[in-house]
C-alpha cells in the first residue's frame, strides 16, 4: 500500500490569472486548460512537496492556492 500524504491541494479557478507559475514549479500537481487557467492534477500530492507547494502557494499572484495540511501562509518564511 502506498503511503498517502496529508497534504490536500485545490486552486480556484476563477481568480486564476494565468499566469503559469505553479505549473512551471510543481509541473506534477497543476497543470492549464485550454484557456490557460489552473488544474490540478495532483490533489493528494506527497508530502515531500511540502516546501514546494508552499513556495507555489506563496508565488501566486492571485492566492488562487489553497494547501490544506500546511501552516497558514502568515508568517510562511519558506526560502
Ligand atoms: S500561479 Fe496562480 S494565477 Fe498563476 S496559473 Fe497558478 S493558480 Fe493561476
Amino acid at each position: 500500500m502506498t503511503a498517502m500524504g496529508s497534504l490536500r491541494v485545490s486552486a480556484e479557478r476563477e481568480t486564476c490569472v494565468t499566469s503559469s507559475l505553479c505549473v512551471y514549479r510543481l509541473p506534477q500537481v497543476f497543470d492549464q486548460d485550454e484557456e490557460g487557467r489552473v488544474v490540478v492534477l495532483d490533489d493528494r500530492p506527497p508530502d515531500t512537496l511540502r516546501d514546494e507547494l508552499r513556495r507555489a502557494r506563496r508565488g501566486c499572484p492571485t492566492r488562487s492556492i489553497q494547501v490544506e495540511g500546511l501552516p497558514s501562509e502568515e508568517g510562511d518564511t519558506t526560502p
